[in-house]
């Protein structure tokens, strides 16, 4: 039989959930949601949108921008330092 002659042959062949099974501790195989990398049971569709709407935010200081902004200003920081150690080696 060829494969386009069954038509659940396109579902089968559908990308699988990458959950695990917290009973059997097999993987889940079911299909995964278009977009994502799991099935409708193991979190695709679900969870709040990052940022201020986010039920956890606080006060922003630890959001991905800021975050990343303070190590760029730490290694800024750590660089001038290891600058002004070298400066004072070399007296
Ligand atoms: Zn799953």
């Amino acid at each position: 039989m060829k494969d386009d002659d069954n038509p659940m042959s396109a579902a089968n062949t559908a990308p699988r959930c990458t959950a695990r099974s917290k009973r059997t501790g097999k993987p889940c195989q079911g299909p995964a949601v278009a977009g994502w990398t799991v099935c409708r049971f193991h979190g695709a569709g679900g969870g709040h949108p990052a940022g201020k709407d986010h039920p956890s935010w606080r006060h922003g200081m630890r959001s991905q921008k800021w975050i990343s902004e303070r190590k760029m200003l730490n290694d800024m920081v750590r660089e001038a330092r290891a600058m002004e150690q070298l400066i004072e080696t070399t007296d």
